[in-house]
């Protein structure tokens, strides 16, 4: 049997890179009546299954803030929480094939220009000398970015957790919450597999479970778990430990080095989004079925680039079910209708890259901290009655998935 506490200050649900940085930033707070639950172990949803890719290069004002943030949240990271990850900032080119999508690369550029960050269009013949296995179009427009990077997804979330138990966060894995406790419709504590804990606030942060969840409460979250796929390659010759990640706008395709071959993920192929009700109640997301479609689109798109994949062979899929929200922003705050739970989701196919700013404004809000970002951007209300029925928001997450490199938030 686990023992869990009686009664702690917070409750977090979920110990995916999103939960633990919120555990993170409470503690960091001087908060450190936290306790963290997961019905499995840390970092075993959809955080393991990342390519763990940064891209701190905003063109939105908001965006632009929060990126700043999490990027030199990665910079330091060893610094702000004592212990290290693997982050390789390698830089990244982000591609233009066509003239529609280059306004978006001479934007991140002002935006660059705003940060004093050391952005430059390159020519084709550099970026070969940088990706010796790319070969680009000679009219592409490509945009080298140095700050940009990635780590080991999982890495991160441990290192949160082992931040956040360090300043003196409890974690409680194999434990399920099952439900809220409600009293005058304000959250009081959590019902759990192994018994309940009384909180003054519960941090729903559960990954793709997280709608399915809330719905018991009567809570219509505008956050739906959407399929994205990725493949590994065995090592390939000329591939560089050190070379940038390349991000094609269109098609959309991003290729980064993995172990001296090449990982190479997309959008835009089939989205599918999923209700989670559908699941049984022990599924786990390793568990996830491939869209072998997807992975041969992917790869065929991919080869005109990059040809010594026709002869590659693929040693690892990665999948996993991220949250998307129907603006393509995060869904993160106290609900009006129920006070005490701080939503925690939607953060699209970066949550790896977007968990410092997410934790930081749990933070705040639990903390009752002069908001860092302007809270309404994110409410978790701002959709009010749009996209109230399943297959409308259903649809509409999709779309935002399948155009993920064509917004400029
Ligand atoms: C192939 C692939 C590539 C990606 N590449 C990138 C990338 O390059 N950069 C990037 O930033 N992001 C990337 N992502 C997205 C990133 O992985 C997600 O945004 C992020 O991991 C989501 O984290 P999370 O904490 O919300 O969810 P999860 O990691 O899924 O964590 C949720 C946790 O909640 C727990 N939980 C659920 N329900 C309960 C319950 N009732 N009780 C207790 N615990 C519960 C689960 O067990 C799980 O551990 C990628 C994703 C995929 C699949």
């Amino acid at each position: 049997m686990i023992r869990l506490p009686k009664s702690v200050d917070t409750v977090i649900i979920g110990g995916g890179v999103l939960g633990t940085s919120a555990a993170f930033h409470l503690t960091d707070a001087g908060h450190s009546s936290v306790a963290l639950i997961d019905r499995g172990p840390i970092a075993s949803g959809t955080t393991p299954q990342a390519a763990g890719q940064t891209g701190y290069l905003n063109v939105d004002r908001f965006a632009f803030e929060f990126g700043r943030y999490c990027i030199e949240f990665f910079e330091n990271f060893e610094q702000r929480t004592g212990h290290a990850i693997d982050f390789r900032q390698t830089g990244s080119l982000r591609v233009a094939l066509t003239e529609k999508y280059q306004n978006d690369l001479t934007a991140r550029l002002q935006a660059a220009t705003d940060l004093e960050g050391d952005v430059e269009f390159i020519s084709a013949e550099r970026a070969r000398e940088l990706v010796p296995t790319f070969q680009p179009q000679e009219d592409s427009q490509i945009l080298l970015i140095p700050r940009d990077g990635y780590v080991e997804p999982k890495s991160v979330a441990v290192a949160y957790a082992a931040a956040a138990r360090d300043r003196g966060a409890a974690f409680h894995t194999r434990v399920n919450a099952t439900g809220l406790i409600v009293s005058n419709g304000r959250v009081t504590g959590v019902r759990t597999s192994e018994g309940s804990i009384e909180a003054n606030w519960v941090v729903l942060a559960a990954g793709a479970w997280t709608r399915q969840f809330a719905q018991q409460h009567g809570l219509n979250l505008r956050t739906v778990p959407v399929r994205h796929q990725a493949f590994v390659t065995t090592p390939i010759a000329d591939v560089l430990p050190n070379q940038p990640i390349v991000r094609f706008t269109e098609p959309q395709l991003y290729v980064r080095h993995e172990a001296g071959g090449l990982l190479v993920g997309g959008y835009g192929y089939r989205p599918l989004s999923f209700d989670m009700n559908d699941f049984d109640r022990k599924f786990e997301i390793a568990a996830l079925e491939a869209d072998p479609v997807y992975y041969q689109q992917l790869r065929d798109q991919t080869k005109k680039f990059f040809p010594a994949l026709e002869s590659a062979t693929i040693v690892q899929e990665r999948r996993g079910l991220p949250t998307v929200s129907p603006d393509g922003r995060l869904v993160l705050s106290e609900p009006d209708g129920l006070k005490g739970l701080v939503v925690l989701s939607a953060c699209g196919v970066g949550g790896i890259d977007r968990s410092p700013g997410a934790g930081r404004i749990v933070a705040d809000i639990i903390c009752d901290r002069q908001p860092w970002i302007d809270p309404a951007v994110l409410s978790v209300d701002r959709f009010g009655d749009q996209f109230s029925n399943d297959a409308s928001l259903r649809a509409q997450c999709e779309e935002i998935y399948a155009h993920h490199y064509h917004e400029t938030y």
